[in-house]
């Protein structure tokens, strides 16, 4: 059996915000901090990445605090982005999509619902979804696309062995989560269906959420997938960088 080892990568941040941003609607009068990630799975037929992080004109145009290009904080785990061969895109927000351009030679993975909604509904040119997606992620796709490496996906595929992709929908129409082999048994890198761990265990969204009654649903289905609370990986959660053995500055092990 294939088993996989996961890495969690912070390429900005800590920042600080009110509570609320992650906990929908509640605790606004507290302030917590959060980070930004992207992942890297280590197994066979890898390298797989996991999330993109955002592209460097894009981390300027909203100041995004310590940010280092992603391609830069993967060369720490002695990975090259120029030469990993799968790159899955959770979903194709700014921070999690944006710097698909870093990995020139990989095979994108997308959810087929994710990639109809941003390319083809006109829902996603409104001003509110505008300010989720940056030019440089529809470039990166478009890219892939022309190129032939470009993959859609529909629930359950199996990219390789010991790796699930698993539609989440409720962040965003057509988020997917990746489950994962490992040696603790299931892991789940869910993503932003989780900003942090507080969401999964209080069953409570971010303030990020395009579609509740579906964000329920994908919870309980990637709770039920994970061996365990912790096996079940959030987006944003500062807690992958403070509760996980360090490999290298910015790079934790975390299954
Ligand atoms: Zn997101």
């Amino acid at each position: 059996m294939s088993q996989w080892e996961i890495y969690a990568l912070m390429y900005a941040g800590p920042v600080e915000t009110s509570r609320a941003v992650t906990l929908w609607n509640r605790d606004f009068d507290q302030n917590h901090q959060r980070a930004y990630y992207f992942w890297c799975l280590l197994g066979e037929g890898g390298p797989v990445v996991v999330d993109a992080g955002t592209h460097p004109d894009t981390a300027v145009e909203r100041e995004l605090p310590s940010y280092e290009s992603p391609d830069q904080v993967l060369a720490r785990l002695g990975v090259d982005a120029a030469a990993v061969p799968h790159l899955v895109l959770t979903h194709l927000h700014w921070d999690h999509a944006g710097g698909a351009g870093l990995f020139p030679g990989a095979q994108v993975h997308v959810h087929r619902e994710e990639w109809r909604f941003w390319q083809e509904d006109p829902v996603s040119r409104r001003a509110l979804f505008q300010w989720l997606r940056d030019d440089p992620t529809g470039r990166a796709l478009e890219r892939a696309r022309d190129e032939g490496r470009l993959v859609l996906h529909d629930d359950g595929d199996a990219p390789l062995p010991g790796l699930e992709l698993v539609a989440a929908p409720g962040h965003t129409p057509g988020l997917m989560a990746l489950a994962a082999d490992t040696a603790q048994g299931r892991a789940v890198v869910g993503s932003d269906c989780g900003h942090t761990w507080d969401n999964y265990a209080l069953d409570w969204p971010s303030s990020f959420i395009c579609d509740l009654p579906a964000w329920l649903r994908s919870m309980d289905k990637l709770k039920s997938l994970a061996a365990s609370e912790r096996l079940l990986i959030p987006g944003h959660d500062l807690a992958m960088s403070q509760d996980f053995p360090e490999v290298a500055p910015g790079v934790t092990r975390l299954v």
